[in-house]
């Protein structure tokens, strides 16, 4: 395993053994927080779909070239660890723990498989990236298209962006109080987010330190 690789390990196993330990009724809560956010990447998923679908699929599946999926170039928040495995069932995630030892293409992200991404809910960087050219394809192709995509957009950071509270940065605070620290943890790590975090009054926690 390579650095990437063992710090997604170090979070996947961080946050599935802190879920176990939680009580049903814990997990039931969590998972009702974050129906909003599973809501919206429905809608995203729908946007992409109608209007992404056929020129990711031309461009990027058929001819196995995936250039999105590059390797180790994925920013994962912990945030989107702990929703995965909300969603996720014991195959997912053991797929997932066989990516990051042994993936299946040495030279692209270590979660892509034979039929794509092996998350359940992948990392919200990943939802909202669309390469220059089937972005300038389609939004000069289609009215309205590009407003849709600031739309959706703008909401997106209403989960991430720590100007305000917002889901991404509850979930990393929630489990530094329950005791976990991962460096994916980037809203209560990163300087710039937590400068954001603390212009916007929001308490921070102490930054991270490593486990
Ligand atoms: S996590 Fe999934 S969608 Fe994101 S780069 Fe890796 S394989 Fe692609």
């Amino acid at each position: 395993m390579n650095e990437y690789q063992s710090e997604q390990w170090d979070a996947l196993l961080l946050a599935r053994q802190l879920l176990t330990r939680m009580s049903a009724e814990e997990g039931d809560r969590l998972k009702k927080q974050i129906l909003p956010y599973l809501e919206f990447r429905g809608r995203v998923e729908q946007f992409l779909d109608a209007h992404f679908g056929a020129h990711c699929t031309r461009s990027c599946y058929t001819n196995r070239r995936s250039a999105c999926c590059s390797k180790d170039g994925i920013i994962v928040f912990w945030a989107d660890v702990v929703i995965n495995l909300l969603c996720a069932d014991e195959d997912q995630v053991a797929d997932m723990q066989q990516a990051l030892r042994k993936p299946f293409y040495e030279s692209k992200c270590t979660y892509l498989g034979a039929q794509g991404c092996r998350w359940r809910v992948r990392p919200l960087v990943c939802a909202m990236f669309l390469c220059d050219p089937v972005r300038e394809t389609v939004f000069q192709a289609e009215d309205g298209v590009e407003a849709q995509w600031k739309t959706l957009q703008q909401r997106a950071q209403d989960f991430r962006w720590p100007d305000k509270p917002v889901l991404f940065d509850y979930l990393e605070t929630y489990f530094m109080e329950l005791g976990g620290r991962s460096s994916l943890m980037h809203i209560n790590g990163s300087p710039g987010l937590l400068r954001i975090k603390r212009q916007a009054g929001l308490c921070a926690p102490k930054p991270h330190q490593k486990p």
